[in-house]
């Protein structure tokens, strides 16, 4: 963390739909919340750190797994754009009806802990680098069948407000 911010989360990220909007997966990130952290498990026993949340350690017999909060800076690790629509069952915030929009999907590392697989707030190759410093952001994701607004979490460039 680099110390406290002089405004409230929602008050700089004025374009989202409000406070009011539902998590896209419940689980991943707390919200609402000023600041943000996606939700992370880490073995007591062994260290290991995993997200999402799992209940088991991948990397030893513990099953004992304490809940943590990520990191909200990390650098890209690997990404990639994602060119076509996916093959069922895809889930996003596309109108079906409507022309594919290009995204790009990364490996965010948060600290020596663990790697994120995440959408990107970016979609443009050029723009994007190995090693870069990214941030956690809370972004429209579309709506439920009910019309309610959703929101997921992705990774931008740090310091490059959208
Ligand atoms: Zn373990």
């Amino acid at each position: 963390m680099t110390g406290p911010r002089p405004t409230g989360y929602a008050a700089r990220h004025s374009t989202l739909p409000g406070m009011a909007a539902i998590p896209f997966t419940e689980g991943l990130f707390t919200w609402p919340a000023d600041e943000p952290r996606l939700i992370g498990s880490r073995c007591p026993v062994c260290g290991v750190t995993t997200f999402p949340v799992q209940t088991s350690c991948p990397g030893c017999p513990s099953r004992e797994m304490e809940e943590v909060l990520l990191e909200t800076h990390g650098t890209l690790w690997t990404f990639t754009t994602q060119e076509f629509r996916p093959k069922e069952p895809y889930k996003g915030p596309e109108d079906p009806e409507r022309d594919w929009q290009r995204y790009g999907v990364g490996y965010i590392e948060l600290g020596d802990a663990v790697r994120v697989e995440s959408r990107l707030t970016v979609s443009d190759p050029t723009k994007l680098h190995i090693g870069m410093e990214m941030e956690l952001r809370i972004v429209p994701f579309g709506t439920d069948g009910e019309g309610n607004a959703l929101v997921n979490f992705a990774f931008a460039p740090a310091g490059i407000e959208h």
